[in-house]
């Protein structure tokens, strides 16, 4: 398994520093975040390393998003938890601070003040007409 040495969820697939393991398969792994931002969030990654989305495998992200609904549904089933997000970052900009692809899982409550959501406005429909075409122009197979 391909591994970066300076990349702390390398070193947790490897055994190298410790984690609060909840599964893993031959190609992905699921641990508890150790900073949740509330009970139950935990985290899923592909074992290869791939700093994010546009860099690893479509093995690796197919084997981290089962394993994310495998893990999901032992995080409702325990916390019995009213919602779940599943938060995916992808660059400083986007506030990814561990540069190894990873999915969050993050239980939610009714009103539990998370500031994660964000209002429906109605967009420009002219504009995302024009954009929708650009970024289909730009999907390769
Ligand atoms: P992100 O900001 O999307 O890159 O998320 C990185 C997440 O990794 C944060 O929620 C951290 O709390 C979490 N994290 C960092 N180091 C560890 C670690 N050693 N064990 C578990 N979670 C970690
Ligand atoms: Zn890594």
């Amino acid at each position: 398994m391909h591994a970066v040495s300076d990349c702390i969820f390398c070193k947790i697939v490897a055994g190298e520093i410790p984690c609060f393991k909840l599964y893993e398969n031959e190609e992905s792994l699921a641990f508890m975040d150790i900073n949740p931002v509330s009970s139950g969030h935990c985290l899923i990654v592909p074992k290869q390393h791939g700093a994010d989305l546009l860099a690893i495998s479509d093995a690796g992200l197919c084997a981290a998003a089962c394993t994310a609904k495998k893990v999901a549904r032992a995080v409702k089933a325990t916390l019995d938890t009213r919602g779940l997000n599943l938060l995916q970052c992808n660059g400083e900009a986007a506030g990814q601070s561990v540069l190894h692809f990873h999915i969050h899982i993050i239980p939610r409550e009714m009103d539990d003040g998370m500031a994660m959501n964000w209002d429906i406005v109605p967009g420009d429909m002219a504009a995302i007409g024009v954009l929708a075409e650009q970024i289909r122009n730009n999907i390769e197979d």
